[in-house]
C-alpha cells in the first residue's frame, strides 16, 4: 500500500509539473500574442425574436495562433485569468470594441438602440482601477451613447454585492449597461437581482439546448423569462440552434436570442455584411 501510495504521489507530481510547465509556455505565447496582434474579436449577432432583426452583437475573443491556428477562448481565458494577463487583454478587448463602434457609427452601420456586448472577467471587474480605466477609454473613443454593454457573471457580484453595485452604478452613469451572463447556472437570488443595475439576463445555453426534450429545463427557462419580464429586464437566450427552440422561447416571452440558428460568431467583415443586409430589409 505504501509503495502504491508513493507511486501515485509521484504520478500526481509529474502531472502537476506538466500542467504548470504547459501553463508557463502558454503564458509566454499569450504575451507574444498581445504584442504581435494575434488577438481578434469575432461578433455574434443578437437578434430580435419577433422581428428577426439584428439588435446588436456580442464580441467574442479569438486567438489566431501562428502555428496552432484558431485557439478557443475556453482554452486560454483561464490562463489569462490565473496569470493576471486578463487585465491587459481585457483592456485590449474594450479598446478594440470601442474603435469598432466608432467606425460603425461613422459608416452608418450602427443605429440608436443597438448594443455591442463585451465579456468582463471577475478579475477585471474587481480591480480598483476598473471604473476609471473604462471611463478614460470610452472618453478617448467617442462611442455612440448607450452602445456598450458589459456581460458579467453572477459570481462576480455575489461576493461583494455593495462593491459590485457601486462599480456598476458609476459605469451606468456613463451609459454602459450590464447583462448577467450564463444566468441560471449560479446562485440566482432574486433578492440581490432586484438591487443590481442590470438591464439584461442571458439565459445559459445549457438550458436552451434541451428545452425541447427536457421538461425541467423548459420549466426553468419559462420561470426565468417570467421573472425577468416582471422585473422589467431584457431577456436574451443563448445557444439557440433550432427553430423549434426559438418558437418555445418566443411563446414564453423572451425578447432576443443568439445562436447558430441565425449565425455563429463571425469575423468583423462578415458581421458588417450581416449588418448591411439587415438594414436593406
Ligand atoms: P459566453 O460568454 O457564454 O459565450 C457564448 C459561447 O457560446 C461562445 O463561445 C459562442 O461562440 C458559443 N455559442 C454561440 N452560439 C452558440 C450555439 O448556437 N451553439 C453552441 N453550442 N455554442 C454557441 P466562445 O466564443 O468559445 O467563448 C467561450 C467563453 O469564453 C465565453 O462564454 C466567455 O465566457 C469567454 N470569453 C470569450 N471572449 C471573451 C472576452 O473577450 N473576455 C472574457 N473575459 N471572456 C471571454
Ligand atoms: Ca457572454
Ligand atoms: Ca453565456
Ligand atoms: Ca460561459
Amino acid at each position: 500500500v505504501k509503495e502504491k501510495g508513493r507511486d501515485s504521489i509521484e504520478f500526481f507530481n509529474e502531472e502537476m509539473a506538466d500542467k504548470v510547465s504547459r501553463q508557463l509556455v502558454m503564458e509566454g505565447d499569450l504575451h507574444r500574442a498581445l504584442e504581435e496582434g494575434q488577438f481578434e474579436l469575432y461578433y455574434q449577432p443578437k437578434m430580435d425574436v419577433i422581428s428577426s432583426r439584428v439588435v446588436g452583437a456580442e464580441a467574442l475573443l479569438r486567438w489566431k495562433h501562428p502555428t496552432k491556428g484558431m485557439v478557443s477562448p475556453v482554452d486560454f481565458i483561464p490562463v489569462l485569468e490565473t496569470s493576471g494577463m486578463i487585465i491587459d487583454v481585457g483592456q485590449w478587448v474594450l479598446e478594440d470594441a470601442c474603435k469598432t463602434l466608432v467606425k460603425w457609427s461613422e459608416q452608418g452601420l450602427w443605429h440608436e438602440g443597438m448594443k455591442l456586448s463585451i465579456n468582463i472577467s471577475p478579475r477585471q471587474f474587481r480591480r480598483a482601477a476598473f471604473v476609471q480605466d473604462v471611463i478614460d477609454t470610452i472618453e478617448r473613443f467617442p462611442i455612440p451613447p448607450n452602445s456598450l454593454d458589459m456581460e458579467i457573471t453572477e459570481g462576480i457580484v455575489i461576493q461583494r454585492v455593495e462593491d459590485a453595485i457601486a462599480t456598476m452604478t458609476l459605469l451606468s452613469d456613463k451609459g454602459i449597461s450590464f447583462s448577467l451572463d450564463d444566468f441560471g447556472t449560479g446562485y440566482s437570488s432574486i433578492s440581490y437581482l432586484k438591487r443590481l443595475p442590470v438591464s439584461t439576463l442571458k439565459i445559459d445555453q445549457g438550458f436552451v439546448r434541451d428545452i425541447i426534450v427536457d421538461r425541467n429545463d423548459r420549466v426553468l427557462v419559462e420561470t426565468i423569462i417570467t421573472m425577468g419580464n416582471l422585473l422589467d429586464m431584457e431577456l436574451v437566450a443563448e445557444g439557440v440552434e433550432e427553430a423549434e427552440q426559438l418558437a418555445i422561447l418566443k411563446a414564453f416571452g423572451c425578447h432576443f436570442y443568439q445562436g447558430y440558428l441565425f449565425s455563429m460568431p463571425v469575423e468583423l467583415a462578415v458581421f458588417e455584411s450581416i449588418l448591411r443586409t439587415d438594414q436593406q430589409r
